[in-house]
């Protein structure tokens, strides 16, 4: 019997748009399988895919359903790199292992496109570009510099100045951007659904509304108990991200949970969206607050950014991201907002994702810093890779310690506090 019933998905743009969910039957009574994943959002799903793709025997479990945390309810958009730039993650890990990371994470989009295009996901999937954007002037030479070094490698990238940006988004404020052609947008629910359908028809079992609860080593294997059952495995994968409870030790603590918050308008006329936003990619604002946004394919504007630390469900409760697009462009200020909806993310003080082995068989991979869209999916083949016998040196990011944040609680807090949110985000330059 299951005693846990499942968190119904949060109310969102998504929720009503995307493809239905497949059926993900609770775990009833005690099971085997090579490999346990826990978490199905776009990371336990992608290490499940390319591991079923390899004949991995998998389950996977989830507390509420595929794509119930931030996989079905980001802002869709598909962006290439980590946070800092090549030269900078060169410089931290060497050129060895520094230029792998890059290859990796810059390429990341292409991991989703291809599984969109493999397994035929229908999730509005756009492959028209990424922008940068700068509207301050202390941030063109970041963009400039970003542009160099990608170009230096050979990325698919463009620099556009001020003129060509009023081309590719019908308004004044930006200085300059830098445009990857590897970007793109994703119905996020869409394509968390529809890698979860592709993973059950490579063999994946995966229960939803099965909460793990607790792990511990029995023998050579691990076992692995929730409230309906037990699964008993030789390796564990571990894809919790911002939703991250005190399954492992220390895994909480080792993440700062945030939430970002999105709005979304009803559709507008294809005439205003030409207007508005011809080149239709995605675009994310360097700043002290980051902004980011795009249109979907049937013309709705989707503003994400800053929210309250807390589930929200009416676009008038950000509504500043609401004005901001009345400022961006006036047109829009007939048009209806229909949705408004949050979810978390984890951030680390370091700004890379963070993968852990903890113990031996039992890999974690949390912490896109808000770009786990693309990272997260691209991280499901190294997890894969790891996890079927591969060394550590041939994966594209470090396997580090796990750690606790010092004074984790105040971090929480702090990031709570409206009053030093601000002040937090230009520390974690999110
Ligand atoms: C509002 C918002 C907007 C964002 N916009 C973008 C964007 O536009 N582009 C971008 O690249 N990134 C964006 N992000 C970040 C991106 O969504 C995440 O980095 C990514 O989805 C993380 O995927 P994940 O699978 O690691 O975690 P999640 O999708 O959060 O999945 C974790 C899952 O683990 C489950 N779980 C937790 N504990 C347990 C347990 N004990 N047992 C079983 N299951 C458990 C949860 O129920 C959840 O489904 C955004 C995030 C948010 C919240």
């Amino acid at each position: 019997m299951n005693a846990y019933t499942r968190a119904a998905l949060p109310p969102s743009l998504y929720a009503d748009t995307a493809r239905p969910p497949v059926a993900t039957p609770p775990l009833d009574g005690d099971r085997r399988a090579s490999v346990c994943v826990i978490g199905a959002g776009f990371t336990g799903m992608s290490a499940a895919l390319h591991l079923a793709a390899q004949g991995t025997d998998v389950v996977v479990l989830e507390r509420n359903e595929p794509g119930w945390g931030a996989s079905g309810r980001n802002g869709g958009q598909v962006n290439p790199g980590l946070k800092w730039d090549p030269d900078t993650v060169e410089a931290d890990f060497g050129p060895e292992l520094g230029r792998r990371m890059v290859a990796m994470a810059w390429d990341a989009p292409n991991v989703v496109f291809d599984i969109v295009a493999r397994h035929q996901i229908e999730c509005e999937a756009s492959q028209a570009g990424t922008l940068r954007a700068a509207f301050q002037g202390n941030n063109v030479a970041e963009i400039r510099a970003a542009f160099e070094q990608g170009a230096r490698r050979d990325m698919p990238v463009e620099f556009l100045d001020g003129p060509a940006m009023r081309t590719a988004m019908g308004t004044d404020r930006y200085l300059c951007a830098l445009l990857d052609k590897r970007g793109g947008h994703v119905n996020p629910l869409g394509y968390a659904r529809g890698m979860a359908q592709a993973a059950q028809q490579l063999g994946v079992t995966i229960h939803g509304g099965t909460p793990a609860d607790k792990i511990w080593r029995e023998g050579t294997s691990w076992k692995v108990a929730t409230p309906s059952g037990t699964v008993t495995a030789d390796r564990l994968v571990i894809g919790t991200n911002g939703y991250t409870d005190d399954l492992w030790p220390k895994l909480r603590r080792s993440v700062v949970p945030v939430y970002s918050g999105i709005a979304a308008s009803e559709p507008v006329p294809d005439d205003v969206a030409r207007e508005i936003f011809p080149l239709r990619g995605s675009i994310y604002e360097l700043g002290k607050i980051t902004t980011y946004y795009r249109l979907d394919r049937w013309n709705r504007v989707l503003m994400g950014g800053r929210c309250r630390q807390t589930d929200i469900s009416e676009p008038s409760d950000v509504q500043w991201m609401v004005d901001y697009a009345r400022r961006l462009w006036p047109q829009l200020a007939p048009y209806k907002w229909t949705h408004g909806w949050s979810g978390q993310l984890a951030v680390t003080p370091d700004h890379y994702p963070h993968i852990h082995e903890p113990a031996p068989g039992v890999l974690v991979c949390v912490a896109y810093n808000g770009r786990g869209v693309a990272m997260s999916t691209a991280m499901g083949p190294q997890l894969a890779r790891r996890t079927l016998g591969g060394t550590a040196a041939e994966i594209d990011m470090p396997i580090t310690d796990l750690k606790e944040i010092p004074f984790h609680a105040l971090w929480k807090t702090a990031v709570s506090a409206r009053v030093l949110y601000g002040r937090i985000r230009d520390y974690l330059h999110i």
